[in-house]
């Protein structure tokens, strides 16, 4: 039979606190007295992830399980995990416990009897490093002003939706997804609540600073034109700043101004070098857009299932 609720649980070497984040969903699911699924994308896991997925299966019959052929990261889990559910109403948690499954029923009552497409939970209060806390901070102000659509600030990737959105979202097949994005992009009536984010309770974040800079990146380049913009507006600049260089220039040797010893290259090797920044700078933007056109035109999939739990045939 088709659940009412499905919930998408990504999980990268999560052994140790996937159960307990499983048996909270349960617990608070079976109040509902309606028919629910639980997806766990185990992402290239190289610790015992997998294992647990299939103790949880042997024991919840609710538990479905996906396994990618290693690991592609956390959005590419969650695109996979959303496409794989069949219930009429959709929740994405982190499995390592900092998104607290009681508040799995407020969402759902948002969709179902509140007629909302999509709830974004908005954090209150993060329990992160303040150097994390400050980046995501200047990207939800930055990224809101790129982007043709609002996306709540500080809401992550801990969100519920109805089929529909989840149908659009399934249906864009893109290497790089940014999940918090595309369900933004989607539109309809959105709400968002709030909540304590709590710390992890077990294992460590598998968000290095790295990551963190590249799902960024995705983000902006996934939905915005203007970084491109910006770069036309930045050469236009400075071509009308060195149309002004080069009048100064000829103007000293039309009025004997220039002086015969050889003067200058101070100024010559500090232009250069901003210019080669501005060049490099502008190459790259236009590479992370060129990159995504690659990545679709290779027609390659954007990951690979190796092993499923529960499921009639591969998602
Ligand atoms: N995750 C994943 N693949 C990855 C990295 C993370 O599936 O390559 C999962 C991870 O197990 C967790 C969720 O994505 O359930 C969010 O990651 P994490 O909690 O490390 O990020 P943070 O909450 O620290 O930003
Ligand atoms: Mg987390």
């Amino acid at each position: 039979m088709k659940p009412e609720y499905s919930v998408v649980l990504p999980a990268y070497n999560e052994c140790e606190g996937l159960e307990t984040v499983v048996e909270e969903i349960v617990s608070e699911l079976c109040k509902e007295r309606s028919i629910f699924e639980i997806v766990i994308i185990d992402d290239g896991s190289n610790d015992s992830t997998w294992k647990i997925i299939n103790a949880l299966r042997k024991k919840h019959y609710q538990v479905k399980g996906l396994r990618f052929a290693r690991n592609f990261g956390h959005q590419l889990a969650v695109h996979a995990g959303i496409k794989a559910t069949s219930g009429n109403f959709i929740a994405i948690m982190d499995s390592d416990g900092q998104d607290p499954a009681d508040l799995l029923p407020v969402m759902f009552k948002k969709l179902k009897t509140e007629g909302y497409d999509v709830v974004n939970c908005v954090r209150k209060q993060r329990k992160e490093s303040g150097f994390k806390r400050a980046c995501y901070f200047a990207f939800y102000r930055v990224y809101k002003h790129l982007v043709p659509f609002e996306l709540p600030l500080d809401s992550g990737d801990f969100s519920a939706c109805n089929r529909n959105v989840a149908d659009i979202i399934s249906s864009v097949s893109q290497h790089t997804p940014f999940i918090r994005g595309m369900r933004a992009w989607a539109g309809g009536k959105q709400c968002k609540l709030e909540y304590e984010r709590e710390a992890r309770q077990t294992g460590v974040t598998k968000y290095s600073m790295g990551k963190l800079i590249t799902l960024a990146m995705d983000g902006i380049t996934s939905f915005s034109k203007i970084p491109l913009r910006i770069s036309i507006v930045l050469g236009v600049s400075i071509s009308g700043l060195s149309i002004v260089f080069v009048i100064w220039v000829l103007l000293q040797k039309i009025l004997g101004l220039d002086p015969a010893t050889p003067r200058g290259w101070a100024s010559l090797a500090c232009i250069v070098s901003f210019l080669g920044g501005i060049i490099l700078t502008v190459l790259g933007i236009i590479g992370e857009y060129i990159a995504h056109i690659f990545d679709a035109v290779r027609g390659m999939p954007p990951y690979r299932i190796s092993e499923q739990l529960g499921f009639d045939q591969l998602p």
